[in-house]
């Protein structure tokens, strides 16, 4: 089922995103200081389908997401010039359409890598006349620096929507180390209690109970713990919540606390 929800609402939100980037003509939005702005838009477009389904489903997982959200996004891109190739080609019509369609998509790709290059020419001084291979050239970083920004723009709106941190010393978003359903609120209290008062083997040793006490049909509320941790300091975030069943079989959920620790201290603490 999630599964599903989620591929539902990527593709509408990289097919949304994709159309409303051909009528706003995104992807010829050139590069703003060094940012690629309509790439951006167009990741944290395509981004917002995959969040919302990890919103949804209540999912913690979200490495994997950030992959598939990531290859939504370039297709929000790839479709973008793509229906901007085809109004191309319909411009074009009546005797031109008899060459074969190869040499059209040859040449609006050379006219986008073009029309990149020069964008970035116009800015250069006067005096400063830029020979075709270099504007070419530039083009081509262009659209890789687009494509750049498309994967970074959809990496951090999704880290951003379902709050997952960032390392800034080693680069990474945090990894979801432990995600565990408990019913057994005392020894998660307990937990909470030995962590605070930094004792660490009683915390490992309260987190294998809290890990052995699942949560069965019959309970009517529980508490999640889901740690995010850094994969290289262990530097982690620890966030407690409470789920209680409503009608139909819905479940709610109820952040509670949240917890942030350093290098040490998540390493210490968390490194089962
Ligand atoms: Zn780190």
């Amino acid at each position: 089922m999630s599964g599903f929800l989620t591929l539902v609402l990527a593709a509408l939100s990289s097919a949304l995103t994709a159309y409303g980037a051909h009528r706003t003509s995104l992807s010829h939005f050139h590069v703003l200081g060094g940012i690629p702005v309509g790439a951006v838009l167009i990741g944290i477009g395509a981004t917002l389908g995959v969040a919302m389904a990890i919103r949804f489903t209540a999912s913690y997982d979200t490495a994997n997401y950030r992959i598939f959200a990531q290859m939504g996004g370039m297709a929000a891109y790839a479709g973008a010039v793509l229906l901007d190739y085809a109004q191309y080609q319909l411009h074009l019509g009546g005797p031109a359409v008899a060459t074969p369609e190869v040499l059209h998509a040859v040449n609006y790709a050379r006219l986008l890598i073009e029309g990149g290059g020069q964008a970035i020419a116009a800015q250069m001084p006067n005096s400063v006349a830029l020979p075709m291979p270099v504007i070419l050239g530039v083009g081509v970083l262009r659209l890789f620096v687009e494509v750049l920004g498309v994967v970074v723009a959809t990496g951090w709106t999704m880290s951003y929507l379902v709050d997952v941190p960032f390392c800034w010393t080693h680069h990474r978003f945090y990894q979801l180390r432990h995600i565990v359903e408990c019913a057994d609120m005392s020894a998660v209290r307990e937990w909470e209690t030995a962590i605070q008062q930094r004792r660490p083997h009683e915390a490992r040793a309260l987190l294998a109970r809290v890990r052995a006490s699942p949560v069965v049909p019959s309970d009517r509320s529980w508490i999640r713990v889901a740690v995010h941790q850094c994969s290289v300091c262990h530097a982690a975030r620890v966030r407690i919540e409470g789920r209680r069943r409503i009608s139909l079989g819905r479940t709610r959920t109820e952040p509670a606390q949240v917890m942030q620790f350093d290098a040490a201290r998540g390493s210490a603490l968390l490194a089962t």
